[in-house]
């Protein structure tokens, strides 16, 4: 029996820090949505009581330090699972990119495996089983927008932001999201409008969208990548309406409302970049099947 699940990569409109916490993690205010750009799992059952990751790309690790292997050992931890699976994940979301595809990743595991094995369990269960992996891989597990709270695992369900193109670009570099955060002096930073996000979001309003964007890694990741900086620069050059770095980087996203100036900027960076994808938002939340 095989399963196939995809796992979107996410944006952050907006990521604020609040403080640090006793437990060295930090507070945060996220908005995040899924985008149209996907990794896919092929899931294969194994009588054999094994799990096993298999992948073709090089920055992806094929043993436990893959969050897809962690999300199926947690559930045959939990479940007392006998049986096995074989996990071949095709990789599409550029790696160390800000794009929680590692976390998509793992989350995606857990809506096939919830399948795969027959466990019976709802999304609200999968979610909270998936904090135990990562703090996105709550929000991953339901996709669609939400703002995210506490370390990142709270998540209270967003409607679909207005359709506009997302067009991103990575330049040649990866980035440590735990060294960002090392880096941020949270007495320092401005903070974005996230409640005037919500608003935005909730009145269906672009223009509104376009102007609360807002992310305080931007500062840490550009003083360390000033091609991050360039990018950004470009992008508003060819026309994007508003443009932010996703996450702790180092992809920029633009967003635009016109066909024709979403191609100016997909060609105008294709080949100053690593890589460049213009995309849509995915509005839905996922749903068990
Ligand atoms: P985030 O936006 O959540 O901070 P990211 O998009 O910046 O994450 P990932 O692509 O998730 O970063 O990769 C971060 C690291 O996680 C990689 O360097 C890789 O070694 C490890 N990793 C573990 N499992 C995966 C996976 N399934 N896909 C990609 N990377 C993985």
């Amino acid at each position: 029996m095989k399963v196939m699940v995809k796992a979107p990569a996410k944006i952050n409109l907006s990521l604020d820090v609040l403080h640090k916490r006793e437990d060295g993690y930090h507070e945060v205010e996220m908005i995040m949505t899924t985008i149209d750009l996907a990794d896919r799992l092929e899931l294969t059952l194994l009588d054999k009581d094994e799990i096993k990751i298999v992948s073709h790309n090089r920055f992806v690790p094929d043993d436990q330090r893959n969050l897809a292997y962690q999300a199926a050992h947690l559930l045959k931890e939990r479940f007392q699972v006998k049986k096995g699976v074989s996990i071949t994940i095709e990789k599409a979301i550029p790696v160390a990119a800000g794009l929680a595809g590692g976390s998509s990743d793992a989350a995606a595991a857990l809506r096939g495996l919830n399948k795969l094995w027959d466990l019976g369990l709802s999304l609200d269960e999968l979610a909270e089983i998936g904090t135990e992996i990562g703090s996105d891989v709550s929000f991953c597990v339901y996709g669609g927008t939400a703002l995210a709270t506490g370390r990142g695992e709270k998540i209270q369900q967003l409607p679909a932001p207005p359709t506009c193109w997302v067009i991103l670009a990575k330049p040649f570099i990866g980035v440590s999201t735990a060294d960002v955060y090392r880096r941020l002096d949270v007495e320092q930073v401005q903070h974005p409008n996230t409640a005037g996000m919500i608003e935005a979001i909730n009145a269906g309003s672009y223009d509104d969208v376009c102007r609360n964007m807002g992310n305080v890694l931007e500062d840490v990741t550009l003083n360390m990548h000033p091609e991050v900086l360039q990018i950004k620069d470009q992008m508003k050059r060819f026309g994007a309406d508003a443009v932010l770095m996703s996450g702790s980087g180092p992809t920029v996203f633009g967003l635009v409302h016109h066909d024709s100036r979403m191609h100016r900027i997909y060609n105008g960076l294709r080949g100053f970049c690593d890589q460049v994808f213009a995309v849509r938002m995915l509005g839905e939340r996922h749903k068990l099947d």
